[in-house]
This record gives structure tokens, sequence and C-alpha cells, in this order.
């Protein structure tokens, strides 16, 4: 619920660098986690569990959307992709008898789109492990109509027990400044609105509560503190009664020590409701587990209690984010495991460690792994009488910055133009990925044949044909010069090729199939070294065979490889030539 939008012109912190719930947690479960997952950005198996919890929490959404009182519930997925103004009422004798069947007719009519569209979305993942056919997808789908009988809950509590003034309102279209998704523009009565005493479907839209609408873009309505250390979203905000309530949907039966993350995370909900709310503290905090039909009560926190969580994540962002961090700051020590039943009720901790199930065990001193992490040097494969510099990641230099002339401009409507430029003969082509960065056009508006220009920051390549290309991304900007400055090279001078070595973190493999029909697959292997993470990439057939043998806390050298770069991210290519050397085994 985006009440406080970050404001641009005081906001120094950025989108990236806010604290949320799950990182705050993640730093109580083990700050080395931390470390591993936030820091290294090292991602966790992507499992269909956490891909089914997002398409259930979708399906939800989509049907709290639209109302018994407009759509039929043989309707297709698609009705209100017009908005609900273009729907007209149903008659008294075509709404349903049932609402709870409506519910589930509804999420027939979602769910199979929802599913196979993550099931898509799950496959593509590179870092996709366990077998989706192993779950039950009936298991998902009723999930979403147990949520929804939760749902029907509040709305026939809110029949029995709305109040005159609320229902006179919201029938004369009074509606929050930050209404529920319900595909409405219009103004005026509303048009289900009846007289009389309340009726179901009237019930149903003045208790929708507040959810993330599908369609929006990622991230755009998360509430962000008003100093922008902190931004999270809510799952669901019922606001009807005047009491404000908000719910945390879990796609899970509530077992396991997770269940305690999901307590701190509502607290910290209800901190930031506050915070953004003149100090208003919601009246009820629950964790909805679909998987068993348990509605969690979570006790909100006082003001005092507020706070001190406000004080303590504040210092938090100031200690993980705010200042330099080190892995040396970041201590294996894992808190104990909680011990939750299902449905979330705790009971005794279980024994077992947190490091017999953590994912980095083999990277972490208190796994099997140790810091002495590779740090460049040289390396000389056997037989090979050359010895190669090996960089440490954090020397690599995939950007350069260029001083050049527009040779060709070519406009291309609602896209970024297509640019060739020269410099002493040369020429290369400017790849400019994206046309906007931070608010700004990462190229000037106005440009033609012979303007002088800087490119800065570009990440140079060559194309199969040998052509040097220079790509935009959002960290690369092209500004009008005059003149060169120190530090601008020729357009053949960058480090075309570079050796490097790490310790190995995971392995990545994705694939598909091509426009022309062609299928193709691309493997990968994430690095670490004492300076940070690289990841290095290539087509299925560039990669040796042993490539099938490296696991986590394998050390190998790459030699021969191109740099490319996207944002933050640095990235090797595995290029004809390149060799791959193992260096060491995590179980030697
Ligand atoms: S192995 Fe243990 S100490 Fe290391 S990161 Fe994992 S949980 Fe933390």
């Amino acid at each position: 619920m985006p009440v406080q939008i970050a404001d641009a012109e005081s906001d120094n912190i950025g989108p990236f660098n806010r604290l949320s719930a799950s990182q705050a947690n993640t730093w109580d479960d083990c700050p080395r986690l931390w470390w591993y997952q936030n820091k290294m950005r090292l991602k966790f198996p992507q499992t269909p569990p956490l891909f089914l919890g997002r398409a259930v929490e979708e399906c939800v959404c989509r049907v709290l959307m639209e109302s018994p009182g407009i759509v039929f519930n043989t309707a297709p997925a698609d009705v209100l992709s017009k908005g609900a103004d273009h729907l007209l009422p149903l008659l008294d004798n075509e709404l349903p008898s049932d609402f709870m069947a409506w519910c589930a007719s509804r999420v027939d009519a979602h769910w199979p789109g929802i599913r196979d569209a993550m099931h898509a979305e799950w496959s593509k993942d590179a870092r996709k492990s366990g077998n989706w056919h192993e779950y039950s997808m009936d298991t998902y789908r009723d999930m979403c109509v147990t949520a929804l009988g939760m749902h029907m809950d509040e709305v026939t509590e809110c029949k029995d027990t709305v109040s005159q003034e609320e229902l006179t309102q919201w029938r004369d279209g009074d509606r929050p400044t930050i209404p529920a998704p319900d595909g409405r523009k219009n103004t005026g009565p509303h048009p289900l609105a009846n007289s009389g005493d309340c009726t179901l479907v009237e019930a149903w839209e003045i208790a929708r509560p507040w959810f993330v609408d599908p369609d929006a873009p990622q991230f755009s309505l998360n509430v962000i503190h008003p100093e922008h250390w902190f931004q999270g979203e809510y799952d669901l905000v019922y606001r009807n009664g005047g009491k404000i309530r908000i719910m945390d949907l879990k796609a899970s039966r509530g077992g396991g020590d997770r269940s305690g993350n999901y307590v701190e995370q509502l607290r910290i909900y209800a901190m930031l409701w506050s915070i953004t709310h003149n100090g208003q503290i919601p009246d009820a905090l629950e964790v909805w587990y679909a998987g068993v039909n348990v509605r969690k009560v979570i006790q909100p926190p006082s003001s005092q209690e507020i706070e001190s969580l406000e004080s303590k994540l504040s210092d938090l962002w100031q200690e993980i984010k705010g200042s330099e961090i080190t892995i040396d700051d970041c201590p294996p020590i894992p808190r104990p495991v909680r011990g939750y039943s299902e449905g979330g009720v705790k009971i005794d901790d279980p024994e077992e460690p947190r490091c017999s199930t953590c994912d980095w065990a083999s990277l972490c001193p208190n796994g099997t792994g140790d810091d002495d992490l590779p740090d460049g040097g040289q390396h000389q494969p056997p037989g090979d009488i050359k010895v190669y510099e090996l960089t440490p990641f954090g020397k690599l230099k995939p950007r350069v910055n260029i001083f050049c002339e527009v040779f060709s401009v070519t406009q291309v409507p609602e896209k970024p133009p297509n640019l060739t430029i020269q410099q002493d003969g040369g020429f290369a082509f400017v790849r400019i990925m994206v046309g906007e960065s931070e608010g700004e056009l990462t190229y000037p508006a106005e440009l033609e044949k012979g303007d002088k220009l800087r490119l800065i920051g570009v990440v140079p390549s060559t194309n199969w044909k040998g052509e040097l290309q220079l790509k935009v991304d959002p960290h690369a900007r092209i500004e009008k010069a005059s003149e060169a400055e120190d530090g601008d090279i020729g357009l053949f001078e960058f480090q075309a090729r570079w050796n490097v070595v790490g310790r190995i973190a995971y392995t990545t493999y994705k694939s598909g199939v091509s426009k022309n029909g062609k299928p193709w697959a691309r493997k990968g292997i994430v690095l670490l070294d004492e300076s940070g993470r690289i990841a290095v990439e290539g087509w299925d057939n560039a990669w040796p065979s042993i490539f099938n043998t490296l696991k986590q806390g394998d050390e190998i050298a790459v030699l021969n490889t191109s740099l490319d770069a996207w944002a933050i991210d640095v990235k090797a290519n595995l290029e004809k030539g390149s060799t791959l050397h193992v260096i060491s085994r995590a179980d030697d």
C-alpha cells in the first residue's frame, strides 16, 4: 500500500539499499547467511513451493478484485480487462446463492492460467531446483479457496456489523484515498448500492481489503519509511468498520522455523503502518495459513515496542546498509532453530542446528568451508608454458569511458536511437539497452552526425563478426562533450580477455527454444573470491564435461574469458579459447 512514496528530492538511499522485513529476519537468523544472500547476492535454490505460493497469492487477489455482484461464476478470467465500470450489475435472480461456491468457481477460472504461467517462469529460472510434478496442484488450488473462505468470514462479519453511517457513505460513493483495487474509476453513487439492510454483495465491496494489484509493476506498491531506509509490502489490509487489520497470506501449513519470522514480519508491518499513519496502531495482525485453514492471531506491538523496533531496525540499516560492511562483520553465528507446528503453533525448539539445512554450508566456516577465499594470483595449467595472471573480481574492469564522434544516428519510434560512433578511423555500434535510468535519459535527446560525445561506463564487447559493440545499461551514460577527459580510452584499447579464480557457490542451467525453433541451453557458475562475486556463463557446448562434476566449495580458474556487465552484476563469458581448470576440490 503505497502510503509513503519515496521523495525523489530527499531519497539518497534508493530502492536497492532499503532494508526489508525479510532481510532483517535473515540477519537475525544468521549474519553470515545475510552476507551470502544479500551482500554476495547468492540465490538460494528456487523450489516449486516458492513459485506456487506466489501463484496462490495472485489467484486470491484476482478473485478479490472481482465482485459476485457483477461477475458470473462462469465468466472468463479476463472479465475485468476493461475495468469494472464496463460491467452491469447482475439482476437479483442472477446473483450467486452460495458465495463460497462462487469463489471456488472464480478460482477455477483463474488458477489454471496463473499456475501454468508460474510453471513456465519456474522452468526458465537458472536456479530452479526440485521437481514441479511432485507437488499437488490441486492442493495449491484448494489453498486459494481456503484463503477466500477466510475473506468470506470478514464479509459476513461486515454484513452483520456494518454501521448505518459506513453503509450510507459507501452507497454514496465515498472511497478511501488509496482504494482497494476493484477495477473502478467512475465516481458517484456505487452501482451495486442497494437500500435497506446491507446485502452480502454490498458487504463484499465494503470489506474488500487493500491488496497488491497483480497487474501493478513489481515493488510499485511498497510502503516506504519517511526516511527511506525501510520498505515493505502488505498482503491484505482490511479497513472496514474503522479497524485496521493487516493479514499475511501464506500458502503453507505453518510448521517449522520460518513461522517465527512471520510473527516478526507482521510486527514490523505494524510499525510501518503506525509511522505512516500518525501513530495509529493496527487493531489486528494475522497470518493466514491457507494450507491448514488457520488464522494465527499476533498481538500488535504497543507504541513503546514500535518505537524500539523502529530504532533497532534503523540501527541495523546503519550497520549493514548505511556503511561499508565486510565478511568479518557478519559472523557465522546462527540463532537456534525455533519449533512451530502446523498453523504456526509454538512448540519446543528442535535440537538440529540451523547449519545442517543451510544452502551455504560448504562455503561457510561453520559448515565445511572457510573464509580463506581465492584472491587473484597466478595459474600455470599443467603442460602449459604460459603463466596466467589472475585478476581479483574487484579489479575486473568491464566498463570504459570513450570520447568519440557520432558517425550515424537513426531514430527508432518509441525506442532509443540506433547509433554508430567513430574514433581515429575505427567504428563501433552503441547498443542503448535502457533509454532511461533513475528518471533520466541515458543519452542526449538531440543527436546528429558529427556530435562529439563521451560514452561513460559503457560495456565493450565484440560480436561474432569481430565488430565492436558498446552497451549502455542502467549504469552507463552518453553525454555531449567537447574534449576527452582523463581515463578516456581509444576504441580498441580495452582489455578483451581476463583470467579469474574463485570458489564455486553454485552452478546454473537454463534452456529454451529460440524464435526460429532451435533449442538452446546455457550453463553458468557463480564464483566468490576475497573481493566479491561474479557469474561465469557460456553456451552448453562451450563447457568441458568436467562442469558436471563441479560442486559448491570447489575452486576453479577460468582463463581467457571476456567480460560483460549489467548494473552491479559482472559476468565473465566463456568464449572460444576460454579454458576451465580445477584448482582444488571441496572434498579434498
Ligand atoms: S552454515 Fe550456519 S553459520 Fe554458516 S551461513 Fe549457514 S547458518 Fe550461518
